[in-house]
């Protein structure tokens, strides 16, 4: 058998591989390939497949056969393009190992810098630098990631809180730089460079046991090891879950020549997105560090200078831009800029250095942004005629477009207050939390859903569970483009970075701002929008009625086959889901009268109903409720203007209607005329050891059709004042005849409304919820009784499952940790199991009746992933809570215009 192609080649007079092939290469080797191919600035390198990662794995974690006779080829490739060589004492070339998963995951894998230096190369590489102190620079950088990287995390070594070897080394050199007076790296001599060095390596030797490797081309592989191992670190795990990418892509190794950013002040480094990722201005937005390494900008260790003066900042603003300082580079880099967004047609996240005035790429790819941003973005590309309208559509996705809905600081409120500290604002919105100190807490508090603010020195990305389970973070140090900034602008979750007047203890839970000390017990509220932060609880608000979106909006119905309803029982939150662009109602809970505010009434009549004796106790109560029923259907019919509302038949769980008080259950029996012990009597008959299979839905309406009547009655009335037509649904049907029943008091009640009403004929649609397996396995008879189908997928799932919809708390993180299912199914419908059923249904029911309408009202209707399987099923609309309007609309565009493209 051919041996696999393991490693592609980039740069110098070889590029194998291509921006498309991001599956095999990574998203950053595809995008490296991509650069080379275009003529921008790329130092040569090659890639280790993702195929690499994923058979080294399955090798046991062995390297496949055939990746050493390649990476050695592809190593003389690199040799060729830079006329240097790896591990040669006179001209020695050194290299970088760094991750790249197919889809970006910043900050979550590994990467040496740096590899190759030893004592043998070190000599060759000062002769030729004429440059010890950058030498001795870049040596101790290499050690310092290397026994973090490779020799503790790749050995699966979990050292104590405080005792890993990167925490030592860096405690040595702070202190150290605190012994001489120094206030940052570039203040250390060559001196001290040397002796630091010769002091890591015999502490990596004490805490790790084994010698720091003096071999170019054991670090070679030592590096290569890791970044592979690193696929499956603890952070890298956990982020993939949170971000649902599957655990078998593996990440790709790029292995690339150095270009260093820290070879005196004319050397640089930096990060740049090419417009505003927070704001989504168009203006070059970027940081950069003068004598760095890349590291040294992403992990916010010291303060980086703006790229240019438009896009200053509080923080940086004292800081030169390379506008200012090098305006020919910079003028380059703006090339570079205009190039990459009218090649990718998006906006790129870049990364750059600059060694002796000479401009390398090193990185680019698409851009992470904020809710806003993708909005806005979206809108000016296609002005600018970069994208088409359906791209418009794609770029902004519905969870940015939830972030866009979700609140913020309540600006008169915020004013009324006093900003304690100001950081860079790195997420948006607003958020309110008690203060935690690290991930441990922030995760519990989530879990008993708390909203917390996790305040940290630098977020790191071992903290991910916690920054995900946050409502707000804030740090003391970090830049916009630290891996915390990019993280969080991901999620759309508010976060402020860079709040240097912070000082946070976070083994003792001390905060202090400006002479002040807040604990664990102490609320904060964050403006991560302008980064400010502020003492206490500050109210917030809904942050919509932004015209962009209004356009972009307008834009999105133009391309989606589904309907979009709304899941409404009162005419406020119809009047709310109208103004989301809700096209009818999907769900009208009838028995949601009987909760919460002017409930009271309408619930005492329910109440004798239910436990009444006989039919004459039950007429009564019936005719009392019938009134409520009737104005509340009618207030929410006006408030839809005409649009169609199915309402369906009360469904109520009889026993949770029972009133336990004593004092509530003495007016019932002096109502009903029978003693208080008479009405524990009935109560314990109403009793059921299964409610959610019990008495309820339609064989309510089965045992008492006078409840059934009293309903069609109140609808019937309701909707004829209005001016509607009326489509009503019988729940929890399992059977044809169930539904023939009700149709058959329908058509009775109908008859006697319009000889009251004096009209010839009432208009009105029958249809029935499909909840239970049975229902959608005979949907070929239920169809020839129903005229529309209506998923009620909460059930569904339940009953497919045999799930409990109110316990599967107890068991889900399990089951999603054991990756036994792949999302809890009552959040996204489950495809393979009940979406089968709903296959099943759709098929059978429009088989007897062609144009049988078909929705779905369950919680999934709202949700991204199942709208777009709503779309491919064929159904006519789905239904969700009013907030999720929007989402449902942009994701059943999406799903349409992704069907087109296929
Ligand atoms: C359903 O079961 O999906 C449904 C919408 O009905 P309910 O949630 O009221 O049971
Ligand atoms: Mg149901």
């Amino acid at each position: 058998m051919a041996e696999k192609k393991y490693v592609y080649t980039f740069g110098g007079d070889k590029t194998e591989g291509e921006g498309a092939m991001k599956n095999l290469l990574g998203g950053k080797g595809a995008n490296l390939a991509e650069m080379a191919k275009i003529g921008l600035p790329v130092p040569p390198g090659f890639t280790v497949t993702t195929e690499c990662c994923v058979d080294y794995f399955k090798n046991g974690n062995k390297l496949p056969a055939g990746v050493e006779k390649q990476v050695t080829t592809a190593l003389k490739h690199i040799e060729k393009a830079m006329g240097m060589k790896f591990g040669d004492p006179k001209n020695p070339l050194l290299v970088s190992c760094r991750s790249g998963a197919r889809s970006s995951m910043p900050g979550m894998m590994e990467t040496v810098l740096n590899v190759g230096l030893s004592s043998k190369t070190i000599p060759g590489l000062i002769a030729k630098t004429k440059n010890e102190r950058f030498v001795y620079d870049a040596y101790r950088r290499l050690i310092m990631m290397y026994s973090d990287v490779v020799m503790e995390k790749a050995e699966g070594i979990e050292p104590a809180e405080g005792k890993a070897i990167r925490r030592q080394l860096d405690a040595m050199l702070d202190e150290l730089k605190e012994k001489k007076g120094y206030k940052s790296d570039t203040d250390l001599t060559v001196a001290d460079l040397k002796s630091l060095c010769e002091k890591f390596k015999k502490q990596i030797k004490k805490t790790l046991g084994r010698e720091f490797p003096d071999d170019s081309m054991a670090q070679l592989w030592g590096g290569i090891g890791a970044v592979l191992k690193s696929w499956n670190g603890k952070k890298a795990v956990a982020y993939r879950r949170i971000e649902g990418i599957p655990d078998d892509w593996g990440t790709a190794v790029n292995v690339q020549s150095m270009v260093f950013g820290n070879m005196g002040d004319t050397s640089a480094t930096g990060v740049a997105f090419t417009r505003d990722p927070a704001t989504g201005d168009n203006k070059f937005y970027g940081e950069w560090l003068i004598n760095a390494q890349g590291e040294d900008v992403v992990a916010g260790t010291r303060t980086p200078n703006p790229l240019n003066e438009a896009t200053s900042n509080e923080q940086n603003k004292h800081l030169k831009s390379m506008e200012k300082l090098y305006p020919s580079i910079y003028k380059q880099l703006c090339g570079v800029r205009e190039t990459l967004e009218k090649h990718y047609h998006d906006m790129l996240d870049i990364e750059f250095t600059i060694q002796e005035k000479k401009l390398f790429m090193l990185q680019c790819r698409v851009g992470k942004r904020t809710g806003t941003a993708a909005l806005n973005m979206a809108m000016d590309m296609l002005k600018e005629k970069l994208i088409d309208e359906k791209e418009a559509v794609m770029r902004v996705s519905p969870t940015q477009l939830d972030e866009l809905l979700h609140p913020i600081l309540d600006p008169k409120a915020e004013k009324k207050q006093t900003v304690i500290t100001k950081g860079l604002p790195a997420g948006p919105g607003g958020a309110v939390g008690r203060i935690v100190f690290n991930s441990t807490e922030a995760v519990a508090a989530a879990k008993k859903g708390e909203a917390v603010i996790m305040v940290r020195e630098e977020t790191n990305p071992e903290d991910v569970e916690g920054m995900r389970a946050a409502t707000g973070i804030l740090t003391a140090r970090g830049g916009m483009t630290s891996h915390a900034a990019l993280v969080c602008r991901g999620w759309g979750k508010c976060c402020i970075v860079g709040a240097g007047a912070i000082a946070v203890d976070e083994v003792k839970g001390v905060l202090k701002i400006g002479g002040k000390t807040y604990t664990s017990k102490d609320y904060l509220s964050l403006n991560g929008s302008r980064g400010w932060v502020y003492a206490g609880k500050v109210a917030t608000m809904d942050s919509s009625e932004n015209p962009k979106l209004k356009n972009f909006m307008k834009l999105v119905d133009k391309f989606r086959k589904l309907q979009v309803r709304t899941n409404a029982d009162t005419a406020a939150d119809a009047e709310v889901a109208r103004k989301f662009g809700a096209e009818g109602i999907g769900l009208f809970r009838t028995e949601h009268m009987f909760y919460g505010k002017n409930s009271e009434k309408p619930l005492f009549c329910l109440r004798k109903m239910i436990l009444s004796n006989t039919k004459e106790e039950r007429v009564a109560a019936l005719k009392e409720l019938e009134k409520y029923v009737k104005s509340d259907i009618k207030a929410t019919l006006t408030a839809m203007k005409g649009l169609p509302v199915t309402i369906r038949l009360l469904d109520p769980p009889l026993h949770e209607f029972v009133p336990s008080e004593p004092a509530k259950r003495k007016e019932l029996a002096d109502a009903l005329g029978i003693k208080v012990s008479e009405i524990a009597k009935r109560a314990e008959a109403l009793h059921e050891t299964n409610p959610m299979m019990g008495h309820r839905g339609v064989r309510l309406g089965i045992t008492y059709p006078e409840v059934s009547e009293m309903q069609m009655r109140a609808i019937l009335e309701a909707a004829l004042e209005v001016g509607s037509v009326p489509e009503i649904m019988v729940p929890v049907t399992c059977d044809p005849r169930e539904i023939k029943f009700q149709k058959a008091i329908l058509e009775r009640v109908a008859a006697e409304v319009a000889k009251k009403k004096k009209v010839a004929k009432i208009e009105y649609k029958v249809g029935t919820m499909i909840e239970i397996p049975r229902a959608a396995i005979l949907a070929d008879e239920m169809a020839k009784e129903a005229e529309f189908f209506s998923f009620g997928t909460n059930d569904l799932t339940q009953m497919t499952f045999g799930f409990s919809r109110d316990d599967i708390g107890g068991f889900l993180p399990e089951y999603l940790d054991q990756k036994i299912i792949d999302a809890d199914p009552f959040q996204t419908i489950d495809t393979v199991g009940v979406g089968r059923l709903i296959e099943i249904a759709v098929k059978g029911g429009r088989s007897v009746r062609k144009n049988l309408k078909v929705g779905i009202c369950g919680e999934q209707g709202g949700e991204g992933k199942s709208v777009a399987f709503c779309h491919k099923m064929g159904l006519n609309y789905v239904s969700c809570s009013p907030f999720r309007v929007p989402i449902a609309r942009l994701a059943a565009a999406q799903a349409a215009i992704a069907e087109g493209r296929k």
